[in-house]
């Protein structure tokens, strides 16, 4: 199965996609964190996101797409994938599109998550992460049991430097303007399935599963 999650920055489609990859036995790439762990490494590909990351932008398409493409053709990905924060404009949708028609494959399912604006600030600017393995905490509504470290791991939690509210309203800014067209792009192809994305996290998920009419394995 080839799922898109569409959703504004803060709408959890990292925390949904994580467990849906898990129930549904799909590898799952988030393009921001292919950037992130680029940066951390100091790669070319990492320079060359730095400065649009940093602004809220989003990082030229060439770029974005021959990152997402290649790494979509690793072994892991043969038995389906769950595809998060890309794409995110109409270019990449069409790239992506295409290079899965070569393959004979194609997108199954675009998930739209919808959160309220308020909400999105909410959860964004108190958003803590896991350094390690990437679990996200909210200083307010889910809290790590030890300030600053993993509940998992016990690695440290840090903040994104593109949460903070200058460039969250950004980011926002851009979703509407580049990303929301796709709720479209995938509607008229009858792909769309649109998921309330407020509640708690179990009930979000279990509102997904039923969406796309899957069930979830027991192992
Ligand atoms: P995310 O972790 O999905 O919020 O992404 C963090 C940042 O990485 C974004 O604000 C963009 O600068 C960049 N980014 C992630 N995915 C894409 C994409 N599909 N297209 C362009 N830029 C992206």
């Amino acid at each position: 199965m080839y799922l898109v999650l569409l959703g504004a920055p803060g709408a959890g489609k990292g925390t949904q996609a994580a467990t849906l990859t898990k129930e549904l036995k799909l590898a799952h790439i988030a393009s921001g964190d292919l950037f992130r762990q680029a940066l951390s490494k100091g790669t070319e590909l990492g320079l060359q996101a730095k400065a649009y990351m940093e602004k809220g932008q989003l990082v030229p398409n060439e770029v974005t797409i021959k990152m997402v493409l290649d790494r979509i053709t690793a072994p892991d990905c043969a038995a389906g994938i769950i595809l998060d924060g890309f794409p995110r404009n109409v270019e990449q949708a069409k790239a992506l599109d295409e290079a899965l028609k070569a393959q004979k494959k194609g997108i199954d399912k675009a998930v739209y998550i919808k959160v309220s604006e308020a909400e999105l600030l909410k959860r964004l600017t108190g958003r803590w992460i896991c350094r390690s393995c990437q679990a996200p905490y909210h200083e307010v509504s889910s809290p790590s049991r030890v300030k600053g470290k993993c509940d998992k791991c016990g690695c440290e939690l840090y903040q994104r430097a593109d949460d903070n509210t200058e460039t969250i309203k950004k980011r926002l800014v851009v979703f509407f303007a580049e990303t929301a067209p796709l709720i479209e792009y995938y509607s008229k192809v009858g792909k769309l399935i649109e998921v309330q994305g407020e509640g708690s996290m179990q009930d979000i998920g279990a509102r997904i599963i039923a969406a796309l009419k899957v069930k979830k394995s027991n192992n």
